[in-house]
């Protein structure tokens, strides 16, 4: 099978199969060449790697993504597509189609199924816009062998994954994906290259996976409260948020101790701390607890 992938081909193949397109599941689908060879390059994948891709779609880029892997498995949620894509990849052997959503398939379970032989593994993918957050969030907390992760993302988003400390992208979501990866901007995408058009702009990040966290963490359930409260209320000092979110147990003066003794100045905002001093922070305050 050899597509073109440009709108009106899209259009011809939804129409073949009776297909309306669902904007509750996110379907904006690629329809630029280039655009899909710059997602594929960007994983670096060889003829030993494995890919998941979320949400295939009509497969445009899982037929990009299958030319140069190993192996690709696809989880499509919407099962009218399924016959569409068994159909397109009916010759072509390094493709597994799955029929689930992505927020609940056991992915680990997935990759002892279909990963055994790869000498790498990534998940690629033009991510529906509306889970793009629990996705990467799942995938990352998961723990899951991967090297890297290339993802199309709402623009708004993506500049949240890069974001660093004292910017106004910089929140929960920034440390979190720091935590357990390396993000980069891989492109900017326009609108207009998806059918439909999507009312919002969209990026390619790239998110290495690290072999170890960034920072050492003495609890990294704490560390992610201490830092869901520090970006709780924005405006507020490092002081205030944590003792109104976390720490309303102890007096004021105590949590301005355990901020001071992490060598943090308490009148700092929570979104000005890196990884290193939210680890700090978070040390102190389980050390005082137990
Ligand atoms: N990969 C195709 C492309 O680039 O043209 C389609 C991308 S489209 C933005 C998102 C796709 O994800 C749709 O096919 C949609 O049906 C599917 N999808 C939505 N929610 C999903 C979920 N929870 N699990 C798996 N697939 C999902």
């Amino acid at each position: 099978m050899k597509q073109k992938w440009i709108p009106a081909q899209t259009r011809e193949i939804l129409n073949k199969y009776g297909i309306t397109l669902k904007k509750s599941l996110g379907q904006n689908f690629l329809t630029d060449l280039h655009v899909l060879d710059k997602i594929v390059r960007a994983a670096n994948l060889t003829e030993t790697s494995g890919v998941i891709e979320i949400g295939p779609g009509i497969g445009a880029l899982t037929e990009q993504l299958a030319k140069v892997a190993k192996k690709v498995v696809a989880i499509e949620i919407d099962h009218r597509l399924i016959p569409v894509l068994n159909d397109l990849f009916k010759e072509t052997d390094n493709i597994e189609v799955i029929h689930g959503d992505a927020l609940k398939v056991d992915l680990h379970q997935l990759i002892q199924e279909h990963f055994q032989d790869v000498q790498s593994l990534h998940v690629v993918a033009n991510l529906p816009y509306y889970v793009t957050s629990p996705l990467i969030t799942r995938l990352l907390e998961g723990r899951l062998p991967l090297k890297n992760m290339v993802l199309m993302i709402q623009k708004e988003v993506a500049d949240r994954l890069i974001a660093h400390p004292g910017t106004k992208d910089y929140g929960s979501l920034s440390v979190f994906v720091q935590y357990f990866a390396e993000p980069s901007g891989v492109a900017r995408v326009p609108s207009h290259v998806f059918v439909p058009r999507p009312k919002v702009d969209s990026s390619v990040v790239k998110l290495h996976i690290r072999e170890k966290p960034n920072v050492q963490v003495i609890n990294e359930d704490l560390f992610f409260r201490v830092v869901r409260a520090a970006f709780g209320q924005r405006r507020k000092t490092l002081l205030n948020t944590l003792h109104t979110r976390l720490l309303s147990n102890v007096s004021k003066t105590e949590v301005e101790n355990l901020i001071t003794s992490a060598g943090i100045d308490p009148k700092r905002r929570g979104e000005t701390l890196d990884l290193k001093e939210f680890a700090a922070l978070t040390e102190v305050i389980y050390t005082s607890a137990n």
